[in-house]
C-alpha cells in the first residue's frame, strides 16, 4: 500500500525502502521539493536538492534510523529553479518494521513551513532592534518578574552597576539596591500584588543605587508595569545622577571661591581708589599743617607749645592714614595669581552657567561661537572667570529691555601668542558720555551699580599681558573685546 497524499490538509507523503534504497514521494511533497511528477527519485536526487551542509546530517539520521529503529525531525531550506524563491520544509519519520519486526521502511511527512519560518525570522528581527536599542538607549534598563527576578539587563545597566549580563540574569533586583531598601524590597513586591497601590510605578523617584563592588549613587528610577503570559513584568528605566549632582556642586564651588575673589578683588579696587583719592586730602592737611606751625612760631601765645604738639599730632595721624590705606591696598592686591593652561571654551562654559543663570527664563539666546584652533589660554582661572562673568551679568542687564535678546561668545586668534575673546549683546549700547569712563572705578549709570566691575576686570586683564576695551556693536549693543596670552604650543 502506498500511502496517500493528503494534500487537503498542506502536507505531502514520502516512502523510503531501507533494504531497496526505492523512494516514493506524493504529489504535494514533489511540489514542495519541486520535482516534477515524471522525474524518478532517490536517495541521491533527494539529497542534491538539500543545501551542502544538510547532507551528511539527512544520511546520518537515515543511518540511525536504521540501526536504531527510530524516526526523525529535521527542516532545510530548498532553493530551487521549479520552486519559486526559497522553501522551508519540515520533513517527519518514522520507521515501519517488516514482517519479522526488523526496520524496513522510513515513512513519514514533509511540510511546508515558510510561513512559520518567516514569522520566526520576522520575530528575530525584532527581537535584534529591540536588542540595539537597548543597547544604545543611556539609560539603564531591567526587566524582573513579579518574584524581583532579574529578566533582562541592558549594555548600559552592565555599566552602571557593574554586573555582566549573565549575573544579573537570573539574580534578585534587590542586589542593585543598599539597605534598607535592599531587605525591604520582597515585601514593596508582595504589598504591591496585594493591594495594587503604586508607590514608584509610573511615578519615577530619585533613588540611591548600589554597585557591584558596594558603592552607592544616586540615580532617578522609572517603572512601568506589563503583564506577558498572565505574569507581571516590571521594567525600570534608571538615569545616574552622579554627574548631575557633580556639577552642581562643582558649581557651587565655582560661585564661592569666584565670590571670594571677587571680593578681595572689589577691596583691592576700592582701596587703591580709596588711596588714589584721599591722598590729595591728606597731603593738604599736613600741608596746612606745617604752614600753620610755621605762623605759630613767632606767636608768643601761653598755649603756643600746646598748640604746637597737637598740630604734630595731627600731622602724625594724617601721614599714618595715608600708610593705613596703602598697606590695606598692597595685603589686598597681593593675592597671588596663578596662571595654568586653561581651555577658553571650558571657562566660558562654566562663567557662563554661573552668570547667566536664569537668562534663558528672562528668553536670552545664548550662542557660545568658539574656535576650538583658539583654545588654549594661559590664565588665572578664577580671575578670568570673574570677568566673564560680569560682563555676561553687564549684558544681561543692559538686554533687560530690549525686544531681542541675544548674547553671543567668541574667540580669535590675534598674532601668535594672543588670544582675543569678544561679548556681543544687543543691549543699549553705551552713550558717548560712557565711553571714555567705561572702565573708571565707581562709574556706573545703574542706580544700585558700584562701578567696580569693569575697572576690576580691566585690570585683571592688564595683570595677564592682555588689553580690554568696548565699542558698540552693529546690532545696536555693546560689544567687549579682550585679549589673553595664548598657551604656548606643547609640540
Ligand atoms: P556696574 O555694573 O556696577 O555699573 P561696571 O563697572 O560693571 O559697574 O559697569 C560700569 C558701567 O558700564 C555700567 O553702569 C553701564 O553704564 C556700562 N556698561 C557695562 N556693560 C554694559 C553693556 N553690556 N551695555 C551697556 N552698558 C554697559
Amino acid at each position: 500500500m502506498r500511502p496517500e497524499d493528503a494534500r487537503s490538509l498542506g502536507f505531502g507523503a514520502w516512502d523510503f525502502d531501507l533494504e531497496t534504497r526505492q523512494m516514493y514521494w506524493s504529489e504535494t511533497t514533489r511540489k514542495l521539493f519541486g520535482v516534477a511528477a515524471d522525474q524518478p527519485v532517490t536517495l541521491d536526487s533527494f539529497l542534491s536538492l538539500l543545501s551542502e551542509g544538510d547532507r551528511a546530517p539527512v544520511e546520518t539520521a537515515i543511518e540511525h534510523a536504521r540501526l536504531q529503529g527510530s524516526g526523525f525531525d529535521m527542516s532545510f531550506k530548498v532553493s530551487d529553479g521549479a520552486t519559486a524563491g526559497e522553501q522551508w520544509i519540515r520533513v517527519l519519520a518514522g520507521i515501519v518494521p517488516d514482517g519479522a519486526g526488523e526496520p524496513r521502511y522510513l515513512r513519514g511527512i514533509a511540510l511546508d513551513i515558510n510561513q512559520e519560518k518567516q514569522l520566526e525570522e520576522a520575530l528575530r528581527t525584532r527581537e535584534r532592534h529591540l536588542r540595539s536599542i537597548l543597547d544604545t538607549v543611556p539609560d539603564a534598563m531591567i526587566v524582573i518578574d513579579g518574584q524581583g527576578s532579574i529578566q533582562f539587563f541592558s549594555t548600559a545597566a552592565e555599566r552602571l552597576f557593574g554586573f555582566t549580563e549573565q549575573e544579573a540574569i537570573g539574580m534578585n533586583v534587590r542586589e542593585l539596591m543598599p539597605e534598607p531598601d535592599r531587605s525591604r524590597h520582597d515585601s514593596y513586591l508582595a504589598r504591591y500584588h496585594a493591594s495594587r497601590e503604586r508607590h514608584i510605578i509610573g511615578i519615577g523617584r530619585i533613588v540611591t543605587g548600589r554597585r557591584r563592588d558596594g558603592t552607592t549613587f544616586p540615580m532617578h528610577l522609572s517603572i512601568g508595569e506589563m503583564q506577558s503570559g498572565g505574569q507581571p513584568y516590571f521594567t525600570g528605566f534608571a538615569h545616574d545622577l552622579t554627574e548631575h549632582q557633580q556639577t552642581q556642586a562643582r558649581l557651587r564651588e565655582l560661585q564661592s571661591e569666584l565670590v571670594h575673589v571677587s571680593r578681595l578683588t572689589a577691596m583691592g579696587e576700592m582701596a587703591s581708589a580709596l588711596a588714589h583719592e584721599l591722598n590729595q586730602p591728606l597731603a593738604a592737611i599736613s600741608n596746612y599743617m606745617k604752614g600753620s606751625r610755621r605762623l605759630l612760631a613767632g606767636s608768643d601765645d601761653p598755649n603756643t607749645a600746646k598748640i604746637e604738639n597737637a598740630m604734630d599730632r595731627a600731622a602724625e595721624q594724617a601721614i599714618r592714614a595715608g600708610q593705613i590705606i596703602r598697606r590695606l591696598r598692597d595685603f589686598v592686591s597681593r593675592g597671588e595669581s596663578e596662571k595654568r593652561v586653561e581651555s577658553l571654551s571650558k571657562l566660558i562654559e562654566e562663567a557662563g552657567a554661573l552668570g547667566l543663570a536664569g537668562a534663558r527664563e528672562q528668553n536670552v539666546q545664548l550662542r557660545f561661537n568658539l574656535n576650538p584652533e583658539a583654545d588654549l589660554v594661559l590664565v588665572d582661572r578664577v580671575q578670568i572667570q570673574q570677568v566673564l562673568v560680569n560682563l555676561f551679568r553687564n549684558a544681561l542687564e543692559a538686554m533687560a529691555q530690549s525686544s531681542r535678546r541675544e548674547l553671543i561668545a567668541s574667540n580669535r586668534k590675534v598674532g601668535d601668542d594672543l588670544i582675543e575673546i569678544a561679548v556681543s549683546d544687543t543691549g543699549t549700547g553705551f552713550h558717548e558720555d560712557v565711553m571714555p569712563n567705561l572702565f573708571k572705578t565707581f562709574f556706573t549709570t545703574k542706580d544700585t551699580g558700584m562701578g567696580v566691575g569693569l575697572s576690576i576686570s580691566r585690570s585683571i586683564i592688564e595683570a595677564h599681558g592682555g588689553r580690554m576695551w568696548a565699542e558698540n556693536n552693529d546690532a545696536g549693543g555693546a560689544t567687549f573685546r579682550f585679549t589673553l596670552p595664548a598657551a604656548p604650543d606643547e609640540g
